[in-house]
């Protein structure tokens, strides 16, 4: 690598060094505000448009797992990161179409966005064929919006039910997306309220505009891109 180059990546691996650290700080003073204990709010770092040179730096910063929220491009990415680090955990944080599902359970170690019958029969199909057991959770649509993926909140509980049930799936907790233009703590605190009814644990909510918030409200899993990353 010629010299320049090599300066331009040391710069990029101590700016993505310094925005992890930054993040990791305000997660733990979000948790112990909370009365909560250090690390119950596990970071995954979403690394969404980023290609493998952007993405190594949070690595060599020990970071271990990320979020992706397409298919096509987590299988483009993350077979070769795989291959030079060891233990790294991929999540996919986006939509699934059913057609996908046999590569999202080879590829992911989670999915966070469970939100149809036919999706769920389609991944117990699949992980039963594979072998393979993915963490699921199911993605309520908190805000009711029409364009937003998830389960409305008042099918939340058959939902899950049937996940159970019908498809002998585990369901491990719950994951939204607020609305973009209202205060997001309603929808924390609603979907918060939906998985203990539901004696569910897991809780993936907060950005990086509002993690700290999520924390407040009992999150589990964040999902940080830009405030690691930068803007996209
Ligand atoms: C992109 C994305 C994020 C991360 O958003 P930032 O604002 O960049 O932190 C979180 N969750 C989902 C579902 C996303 O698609």
């Amino acid at each position: 690598m010629p010299a320049d180059a090599g300066a331009r990546a040391d710069e990029g691996n101590a700016a993505a060094a310094s925005r992890l650290a930054e993040v990791r700080r305000r997660i733990a003073v979000a948790e112990r505000e909370a009365g909560r204990p250090e690390g119950s709010a596990r970071l995954i770092a979403v690394s969404k448009t980023f290609d493998s040179d952007a993405i190594r730096p949070l690595i060599a910063g020990g970071q271990r797992v990320f979020g992706e929220n397409r298919v096509q491009e987590a299988k483009a990415k993350w077979p070769a990161l795989r291959a030079e680090t060891p233990g790294l955990t991929v999540e996919l944080i986006g939509p699934l179409q059913s057609n996908k599902a046999a590569e999202a359970v080879a590829l992911f170690d989670a999915i966070h966005s469970v939100d149809r019958d036919k999706i769920a029969d389609a991944l117990a199909k699949e992980m039963r064929k594979q072998g393979r057991s993915p963490r699921l959770l199911v993605q309520v649509n908190i805000g009711e919006e029409p364009q937003k993926a998830g389960v409305a909140p008042a099918e939340t509980a058959a939902f899950v039910e049937r996940c159970r049930t019908v498809y002998g799936l585990t369901i491990d907790g719950l994951m939204c997306i607020p609305p973009l233009d209202e205060p997001p703590g309603p929808h924390f605190a609603l979907t918060a309220k939906l998985a203990r009814e539901l004696g569910l644990t897991a809780l993936s909510m907060g950005m990086s505009a509002d993690f700290e918030l999520a924390i407040a409200y009992g999150a589990t899993e964040l999902r940080i891109g830009s405030a690691l990353f930068g803007t996209r």
